[in-house]
């Protein structure tokens, strides 16, 4: 079936084509410049993005695809989580669209989105698989046994997602927002045992209770009161050494924690996805510390990682050749979805 994906849960209209695993399509219109100047995403500007950018940006994908919409067999469409103005947007267009192509509507979650979209590009999903997904708004370590009905959260961040620390330590050493790729790009320069960071809930008693749980505040405070003692001395920043010894203690968090969990439930794949995925050190870290461990890493290819409207059809497809029943047309967008709910 070819399925159309709308993803607007943030800061990026995307609407990808897929027909089965193959990926025909993926136009992404991001007003990310728009918010740089306010160090993060602005909700109602955001919102106003995705209205003007929705037509051109579905036009864009049938074009690239050489499909019309008359084609598509069914729309998919990020119902949740996300800002609550930015998903109403997406889900209105799709209802429209399966309203006048008289197809069906799969409102799907997207962390399960962020998952399923690596089938596109290494084929059909090892399930069950252990599947971590770091992103500007998300940190979570997830069960996946069939990710069109069963994501089970066995940990999450318990303050700052990953990315977001990504984006306020870059801040903090004058780089641009958002602040993940540039982060990595001084890291390459720099020196990862500059400064031993913290590492958030990895002490023998945090462990008990956290297990799975990350968390990063403490941090990018860490970080914060480093940069300001070395400004107050006088000394220039090495923000390159900052960068990566930064870098390197979340990748170490999130790696230890990963491969943890996956050998905890018996699983043997581990799946990483969202904005933070396309962390050069985080793919490498990850690769080769599971495969230490006899354990097996897919990660999608940077673009996929961040939010894109292919990774909605690839769910959707999903929805479509698993037999599910598509969700009612009426069904609202949840800004707070959980992530357990993977079909509204
Ligand atoms: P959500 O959390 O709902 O998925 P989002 O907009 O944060 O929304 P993504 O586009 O998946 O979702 O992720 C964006 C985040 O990923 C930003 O915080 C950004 O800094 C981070 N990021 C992107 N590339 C890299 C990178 N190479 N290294 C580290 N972080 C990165
Ligand atoms: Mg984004
Ligand atoms: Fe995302």
């Amino acid at each position: 079936p070819l399925v159309l994906g709308i993803e607007t849960s943030c800061d990026e209209t995307g609407v990808g084509l897929v027909r089965g695993h193959t990926l025909l399509a993926d136009a992404v219109a991001s007003s990310v410049d728009e918010h740089a100047r306010f160090g993060g995403v602005v909700p109602e500007v955001a919102s106003r993005a995705h209205l003007e950018a929705m037509v051109p940006t579905i036009e864009r994908a049938c074009e690239t695809a050489g499909v019309r919409l008359h084609d598509v067999d069914a729309i998919a469409v990020t119902s949740g989580p996300g800002l609550a103005g930015a998903l109403m947007v997406g889900v209105a267009a799709a209802k429209a669209l399966a309203i006048g192509l008289g197809k069906p509507i799969y409102g799907v979650n997207h962390l399960a989105a962020h998952v399923a979209v690596d089938q596109l590009e290494h084929g059909p999903l090892p399930e069950p698989c252990l599947a971590m997904l770091v992103s500007g708004g998300h940190s979570s370590l997830l069960r996946v046994t069939d990710v069109t009905i069963g994501v089970d959260p066995l940990g999450a961040t318990i303050d700052d997602a990953a990315g977001e620390a990504f984006d306020k330590v870059a801040r903090l050493l004058g780089l641009p927002f958002p602040g993940g790729p540039h982060i990595d790009r001084a890291a390459r320069e720099g020196d990862s045992v500059y400064v031993d960071f913290p590492r958030g809930l990895t002490s023998r008693r945090d462990l008990e209770r956290h297990r799975f749980d990350f968390s990063f505040s403490g941090l990018k405070t860490a970080v914060a009161r480093w940069v300001e003692a070395r400004e107050r001395s006088g000394e220039p920043v090495p923000v390159n050494d900052v960068a990566a010894s930064f870098q390197e203690a979340v990748c170490d968090v999130l790696t230890r924690k990963a491969i943890d969990a996956a050998q905890t439930q018996g699983i043997e794949d581990i799946l990483i996805g969202g904005g933070v995925a396309a962390n050069s050190r985080l793919r490498a870290m990850a690769e080769e510390r599971a495969a230490a461990k006899g354990i097996r890493v897919r990660v999608p290819r940077p673009g996929l990682c961040t939010d894109n409207g292919a990774m909605v059809a690839a769910l959707g497809a999903e929805m479509v050749s698993r037999g599910r029943t598509p969700s009612a047309l009426d069904h609202p967008a949840d800004s707070s979805l959980p992530v357990t709910e993977v079909l509204v």
